[in-house]
């Protein structure tokens, strides 16, 4: 799977000659091949592509990258000579950069070196990255997948006395286990009071009865990511535990159900904020409703009230309202979900009724 072509069909309109790409997502989005950091660069011009890499990458190169050209760097000949051969063969003008990931540092030394304007121009490939293709789509469904067999399996290993990090741990294990390649993200594994901070870190705390266990994670499949949370309770849950879950869990599904391509995201934010609002947490729900996931785990767009903008059919974007309760609890209950014009499809599949253990 490659995106050299989309990325070049859009030059024109962007008033570029080419687009280089040196961030690690990017490259990955256009040519379909993974190498880590800034080892490769891929540079679309409106007619040719091509894959700069050193030799430590050129044999998986050459096996993976379709539709353009390959070239290896070596002693006296970096990245740069080799992109200022291209603009002086396609006359590169103006050459599109990512200055939301390029380096101040590295982004000096291309100045200097190349005899052409650099111009910032991030924001067109994560236009291109918003909208998913059936490709990307395939390999989303299957992440998310195989987060739902670690989760089916942790839920046998939940109980009094185990600490927040095996937890983590374990679905690390069990997700590379299902043919995960990679984490999206380090596991957030919180339990009891610990649950109030959204991002918590897993600690050595044990597990106790009578508390929540929050689990957030994902896992990268084909080079997508999953994404994920389930709060379930041990032992046994207070009035108080089943009134907080039955309000995130209704306001994921007024969410869900104003999730539809051309609605802004403040709206589909605003229609999950409401019921927990309604329900007095107003002030406890702290982040938005949900961000796109894809390449990265964070990427445009984002269902946030800072976002009025219509979101575009094909974004798969998650859906993760929550309510924290400083010192006592947190609920958050998330899925991701593939927005179209009529509504959205609900990629996750697990189940979402309070489960106590
Ligand atoms: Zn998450
Ligand atoms: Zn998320």
């Amino acid at each position: 799977m490659n995106h050299f072509q989309k990325i070049a069909a859009q030059l024109e309109a962007n008033n570029l000659d080419a687009m280089l790409l040196t961030g690690e997502a990017n490259r990955f989005y256009a040519s379909g091949f993974h190498s880590a950091g800034t080892d490769g660069v891929a540079l679309v011009t409106r007619k040719k592509a091509y894959y700069f890499t050193d030799s430590r990458y050129t044999e998986a190169a050459a096996r993976w990258v379709q539709g353009a050209e390959l070239r290896e760097i070596g002693r006296g000949r970096g990245y740069a000579a080799l992109i200022r051969e291209a603009v002086a063969a396609h006359q590169i003008r103006r050459m599109g950069f990512e200055d939301a990931y390029m380096t101040v540092q590295d982004w000096e030394r291309y100045r200097e070196a190349l005899p052409c304007d650099l111009v910032p121009a991030t924001d067109l490939l994560w236009q291109l990255r918003m909208v998913k293709d059936d490709e990307e789509l395939e390999a989303m469904v299957g992440a998310q997948r195989i987060a739902e067999r670690a989760l089916t399996d942790i839920l046998e290993e939940i109980r009094p006395g185990v600490t927040e990090k095996e937890i983590a741990a374990r679905l690390q294990y069990l997700m590379l286990h299902y043919g995960a390649s990679d984490m999206s993200f380090d596991p957030i594994v919180v339990s009891g009071p610990n649950g109030s901070l959204p991002h918590g870190v897993p600690s050595e705390k044990t597990i106790q009865q009578g508390e929540f266990v929050t689990m957030d994670f994902g896992c990268i499949y084909h080079g997508y990511c999953s994404d994920m949370t389930r709060t379930v309770a041990v032992g046994f849950a207070t009035e108080e535990m089943h009134r907080v879950y039955q309000t995130v869990l209704s306001a994921q599904l007024a969410g869900i159900a104003a999730a539809r391509a051309g609605r802004t995201g403040r709206e589909v934010d605003g229609a999950a904020r409401a019921v927990i609002e309604a329900a007095g947490y107003g002030e406890r729900f702290g982040h938005s409703f949900g961000h796109g996931v894809g390449v990265e785990i964070h990427e445009a767009p984002n269902a946030s009230p800072m976002n009025d903008k219509p979101l575009p059919a094909g974004a798969v974007i998650s859906a993760e309202p929550g309510i924290y309760l400083p010192g006592k609890m947190g609920v958050r209950i998330e899925d991701v979900i593939l927005l179209t014009e009529t509504g959205c499809r609900n990629i996750t599949k697990a189940p979402k009724d309070l489960l106590v253990l």
